[in-house]
């Protein structure tokens, strides 16, 4: 058997995945503390189609970055001004993007597809690109992250084109703080485009909230209780390393813990009875079942050995991790004329070197040098 030909690793196989199992030739071992990342044996990789690491997770989850700009400029994504855009020649072109998708879904096991940024909806041919991703055989689950604003516009041909949901960024419901923390006055514009993709469809609308100390950390309860009223899901996200300015400061974030203690006080939250796989939300049943809200503890308790994602930056680049320290360049190769079993080979080599872990608590640990906006969230 050639590399790359061998069968798709089962789900009961993905289930062992971190535990002290042996998939075919993957010897899984037990992830223990994250480390630091080292060059991963090629050698070593054995002959399965699947994006299997090391450690024996397989990553089924592409994220997708379109986009590196941005309509907002949330103070811990991106600076006020001066970051560098990515330059157009290097952006890969709409059809460039649904060839690695298609890459993604047809050889490499890729089940689901989120779309991010940077701002994915200003993104021209985002509709096409999602469109060409729904005719996939299999056909991936699809989703979206966006900051909202053109949701109003665009929610009908998302749902039209084949999108299933989105994910909507809301740090608050106060204007003056929407201005503080984004720097743009579009609140309403956001609620508009929560609303106008509830109408669409594009169900269940979840939503995404930061909570920063000294910001807006007494929103959790208003946020939550906003939510519930919208029939929308909030997912409280603990604010990470990855803005620009470097200025993360680990005692000044809010903590799922802290999240969890004021949600308390205002609910009643008994835990969800889904499994949770690879998802990162640690979920709750709020007040009984008038809805659902997740906490999603990438700091004080790192999902690392559940971690099922690849993401593909809108340059042409394969990060196995959003703290990634290295990348892997797949648009050269692909401009170059690299056939589709070459460029999963590349994509293949690249899950194979994946970190056990983010290694935030590492003595050692460096932010990455792109920003969150440029990874894509
Ligand atoms: N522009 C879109 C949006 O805001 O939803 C998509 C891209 S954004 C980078 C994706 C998600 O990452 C958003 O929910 C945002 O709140 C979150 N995010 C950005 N920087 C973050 C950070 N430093 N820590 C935690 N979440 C962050
Ligand atoms: Fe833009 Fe989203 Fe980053 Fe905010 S979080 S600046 S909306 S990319």
């Amino acid at each position: 058997m050639l590399p790359g030909e061998g069968r798709f690793l089962t789900a009961a196989h993905k289930e062992l995945s971190g535990c002290a199992a042996t998939l075919g030739k993957v010897n899984a071992v037990p992830l223990g503390m994250p480390s630091v990342p080292r060059a991963a044996e090629e050698s070593t990789r054995p002959d399965e189609r699947a994006l299997i690491d090391r450690f024996g997770r397989i990553a089924t989850d592409l994220r997708v970055s379109v986009t590196d700009r941005c309509n907002l400029r949330c103070s811990y994504c991106m600076p006020a001004e001066g970051l560098d855009w990515l330059p157009g020649a290097d952006l890969l072109s709409g059809a460039e993007l649904s060839r690695l998708i298609a890459i993604a879904v047809r050889e490499l096991g890729v089940t689901e597809i989120r779309f991010t940024g940077g701002e994915p909806l200003l993104r021209k041919d985002i509709i096409d690109v999602i469109g060409a991703a729904a005719q996939l055989d299999p056909r991936p689950r699809m989703s979206l992250t966006t900051n909202g604003l053109r949701l109003p516009e665009l929610a009908g041909a998302l749902e039209a084109a084949g999108l299933d949901r989105v994910n909507v960024s809301l740090d608050t419901l106060r204007a003056d703080r929407f201005f503080t923390i984004t720097r743009r006055n579009r609140l309403d514009k956001v609620l508009d485009g929560m609303a106008a993709a509830a109408a669409a469809g594009l169900t269940p609308v979840k939503v995404n909230a930061v909570l920063m100390r000294g910001v807006n950390e007494d929103e959790a309860v208003p946020l939550l209780e906003y939510c519930l009223d919208q029939g929308y899901e909030l997912r409280f996200i603990e604010q990470m390393p990855l803005d620009p300015q470097h200025a993360w400061d680990r005692d000044r974030m809010v903590t799922a813990a802290e999240i969890l203690d004021m949600l308390g006080a205002a609910f009643e939250l008994t835990p969800h009875p889904a499994p949770r796989g690879g998802a990162p939300a640690e979920r709750w049943v709020v007040d009984g079942g008038r809805g659902s809200v997740g906490v999603i503890a990438s700091v004080t308790q790192p999902f690392c050995a559940a971690c099922d994602r690849t993401r593909l930056t809108a340059d042409g680049q394969i990060r196995s991790c959003l703290f990634a320290r290295t990348e892997t360049d797949l648009r050269g190769p692909l401009r170059e004329g690299a056939d589709d079993a070459a460029i999963s080979a590349l994509w293949r080599n690249a899950m194979w070197g994946k970190a056990a872990g983010h290694g935030i608590d590492d003595a050692g640990f460096a932010q990455p040098d792109r920003p969150m906006s440029a990874i894509g969230g």
